[in-house]
């Protein structure tokens, strides 16, 4: 149904009308700091560093905005140290499915690292198992409240333990039961992609799709190995493609003299999603403000740029907010936003009928209500 009266304002009540995919969202980046607390006084956690809620969400926010990799990752020591059961599990993926439903997500893919659930005694495969029923009753609560979402997993492995390799068998071994793919995480000075090789060729050899968190803290060199030896699916920001493109800054007026070296020209041929987390990547410091992000640079471009949250806790974040940021520093309107989701959408590790659904059933109809 057309809009009689034109273009809906784009406001936040508005964005989280419209239909959003999420590619990059970290389930021990998302909980509610009430569910924090609760699950400390459970589980007998007792190093939280605040007791109340707001003075919770306010450290969670602070140690985010340090600007260094190592102290935001330093966050998880906590979130982490809360879901280490399998009831604690589910409910942490069933209320990340609740959340980004009444956000106005239709489709999201959300990481885990399944190593780091272990302390309580579980194996890898229990730690599944409960991550993924709790993402289906999600689903189904929201279906309830009419914000139909479909979940899917990305199984993380650590880069700087061992066992990628076993990781990424356990993400084969899990495929046909809601996790779609697989990913590297953690710090990446030191821990250059190509350290895990054996695990992507084991995705490889099984057909099986990966993303690598790659140009966030480290430059050129980690995106040019996840591309070029390991052979990833799609590029975990990826933010510092922009230091191979020379003849423009962000920010400028007219970017039709951008010159692009040959990781770039790579990146944007083979149509390598980017999966861009505007308010992390300043906060990690891989760019100095939103101003200067290269988002719409790489968007002007033409390269495949998606939007998302990486940790919705700790930046205080969600998709709807995430969109507005984009659409205060660069103008945007709906047609650009129902781009960037079109672009998440062809992106995702979903099988390409169900995605070209989600296009023409939800995206589309959603976006053209907005749109008037
Ligand atoms: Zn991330």
């Amino acid at each position: 149904m057309a809009n009689p009266v034109g273009p809906t304002p784009i406001d936040l009540p508005a964005l989280r009308r419209a239909p959003k995919v999420l590619l990059h969202d970290h389930l021990d980046g998302g909980l509610r700091p009430a569910t924090v607390l609760e699950l400390a006084a459970d589980t007998g956690y007792e190093n939280l560093p605040a007791a109340t809620e707001p003075a919770l969400a306010e450290w969670f926010r602070d140690a985010a905005d340090s600007g260094s990799l190592v102290q935001y990752l330093e966050t998880f020591e906590h979130t982490v140290g809360v879901m280490q059961t399998p009831e604690a599990l589910a409910r942490v993926a069933r209320e990340c499915a609740e959340d980004l439903a009444a956000d106005g997500v239709v489709y999201a893919e959300v990481r885990f690292a399944p190593e780091q659930h272990l302390q309580g005694g579980l194996s890898l495969d229990e730690v599944m198992e409960a991550v993924l029923s709790g993402f289906a009753s999600g689903e189904s609560a929201a279906g309830v409240a009419g914000r139909p979402i479909v979940v899917r997993c990305l199984v993380t492995a650590m880069r700087h333990a061992a066992r990628s390799r076993e990781i990424a068998e356990l993400a084969v071994r899990w495929r046909d039961r809601g996790a779609v793919g697989f990913d590297i995480a953690g710090a990446e000075a030191g821990f250059p992609p190509s350290r895990h090789l054996d695990a992507f060729e084991y995705m490889r050899d099984h057909s099986a799709p990966f993303t690598i968190h790659a140009g966030e803290a480290f430059g050129l060199p980690s995106i040019h190995e996840a591309l070029a030896f390991c052979g990833c699916d799609r590029l975990g920001h990826g933010v510092r493609i922009v230091d191979d493109i020379e003849g423009v800054e962000p920010g400028a007026a007219d970017f039709s003299a951008a010159r692009l070296g040959r990781v770039a020209a790579r990146v944007r041929d083979a149509r390598i999603p980017l999966e861009l987390c505007p308010s992390s990547n300043v906060q990690t410091g891989a760019v100095a403000s939103l101003e200067q992000h290269p988002f719409d640079l790489l968007a002007q471009l033409r390269f495949r740029v998606t939007v998302n949250t990486d940790n919705r806790l700790m930046s205080d974040t969600s998709m709807s907010r995430e969109m507005l940021k984009l659409v205060e520093t660069f103008g945007y309107g709906w047609s650009d936003l129902q781009r960037f989701t079109i672009n998440a959408m062809k992106s995702a590790f979903l099988p390409f009928d169900e995605r070209l659904a989600i296009i023409d059933e939800q995206i589309k109809p959603g976006y053209a209500v907005l749109i008037g």
